[in-house]
């Protein structure tokens, strides 16, 4: 998994070669009926690298150049509207007009580049279509049911709070509850907000995170699969859906509490979620892998009702 820089350096050069064909393509269009175009082109490109020479050299060609650059724009233009074309049919073309698509503006970020790590982000999270539209701004507890949309409401502004603090607090959170209670929907917001804020976020389920692991321990893993594992371990925050869903065995359970140990020693939050309670918990992984998270995570009841089944 590429980092999210070099994601959108990619994306930006993307952007960068569409442009470039489709500026070609328009300059074929024209020669196709003005052959002329062709010589223009090349005698622009020349007298621009003349020009630069001049300000290097500080030679004295610089007004003569100048004129001549202006005589070919003029040719340029009488050419396009004799085609009936708008004059800067042949400029350059940007998506970005504040950067020109250099992804820096002002010795700064471009705010189109900083959108692109964002994308990056969002795509490297691993986060559903779905659930990135499952948002605090969109949370609506009518659907959890009249019983339980008083105590989700403070899940809610709790978990809230947490997506907006956790990178200072280094909390980390147990989301239990029945099965279809909001744990991957609360989950969901947590992320979004996280990566809205900057931060990069790995969302999986335990059963494909172990699955990964495995892949990667017994080196069988798909090229992205190791990268995966990396960023499971660097994550600003860690998402870890359905717990005790996974394939149980010794493997899962000592790379489950490798994960936990080393994130909890490098301060990095993570979010757990499972329909277990700490009992049935403590009889798959051992006491010794829940109590190195029991006084380190935050244990938070969703009581909503089966959202499943509405
Ligand atoms: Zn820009």
């Amino acid at each position: 998994m590429e980092s999210a820089y070099s994601l959108a350096k990619a994306e930006l050069e993307k952007i960068r070669a569409k442009n470039r064909a489709e500026l070609e393509n328009r300059w074929n269009i024209v020669k196709s009926t003005n052959p002329r175009i062709e010589e223009i082109k090349k005698e622009l490109t020349h007298c621009g690298t003349e020009l630069l020479k001049c300000v290097l050299e500080k030679n004295g060609r610089f007004e003569e150049i100048k004129s001549h650059i202006q005589a070919l724009q003029a040719e340029k233009y009488s050419i396009l509207k004799d085609n009936n074309l708008p004059t800067d049919f042949l400029d350059d073309i940007y998506d970005c007009e504040i950067c020109h698509d250099t992804g820096n503006a002002n010795g700064e970020m471009c705010v189109c580049m900083k959108r692109l790590i964002q994308n990056a982000v969002w795509k490297n999270s691993n986060l559903t279509e779905k659930m990135q539209s499952q948002t605090f701004e969109n949370y609506d507890h009518t659907v959890f049911g009249e019983e339980a949309a008083a105590i989700m409401d403070k899940v809610f502004a709790y978990c809230t709070r947490f997506a907006e603090q956790f990178d200072k607090t280094h909390e980390n959170l147990l989301l239990t509850g029945g099965a279809g209670t909001g744990k991957t929907y609360l989950s969901s917001c947590i992320a979004n907000r996280a990566v809205e804020r900057g931060f990069s976020v790995y969302y999986q389920s335990a059963y494909r995170l172990f699955e990964i692991a495995e892949q990667v321990k017994f080196g069988r893993a798909a090229d992205d699969e190791a990268e995966i594992m990396k960023y499971v371990y660097d994550a600003d925050l860690l998402i870890i859906d359905d717990l005790g869903t996974e394939f149980i065995s010794a493997f899962s359970t000592a790379a489950f509490f490798d994960i936990i140990n080393e994130r909890l020693l490098n301060r990095k939050s993570t979010v757990l979620s499972t329909n277990l309670n700490m009992e049935s918990l403590e009889e798959i992984y051992s006491r010794r892998v829940t109590s190195r998270f029991a006084g380190e995570y935050r244990i938070v009841q969703t009581v909503g009702k089966d959202l499943r089944l509405n």
